[in-house]
């Protein structure tokens, strides 16, 4: 049975949620970034958060996120097309019509 090692939180035993961190540990990063106490960089510099993945992505894990990148642009742009045929259709949301002119 091999489980799918989910990466852990680099301050405290959890499952990480973003930059390295899990949710809480983050949630506070980000609290002593907003609240100046720390730099993003001072953070980085310590070990105690990851750098933004979009910045310099690790060559070895690309593949599945922009593989699924990928199919996430496709759905939207299903989605788009869908609402566009739902409108040209004479759907209009909430708009009223009472009466479609024909
Ligand atoms: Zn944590």
């Amino acid at each position: 049975m091999a489980k799918k090692r989910l990466p852990k939180c680099l301050r405290c035993k959890r499952v990480q949620f973003a930059r390295g961190l899990c949710r809480s540990c983050y949630e506070a990063a980000r609290h002593l970034m907003r609240s100046g106490q720390k730099t993003e960089a001072q953070l980085l510099e310590k070990g105690l958060i990851l750098p933004a993945k979009r910045m310099g992505r690790p060559k070895s894990t690309t593949g599945e996120n922009e593989e699924r990148l990928a199919q996430l642009e496709k759905e939207v742009e299903t989605l788009k097309a869908g609402r566009n045929v739902l409108h040209t259709d004479g759907y209009h949301g909430c708009q009223p019509m009472p009466e479609h002119p024909a």
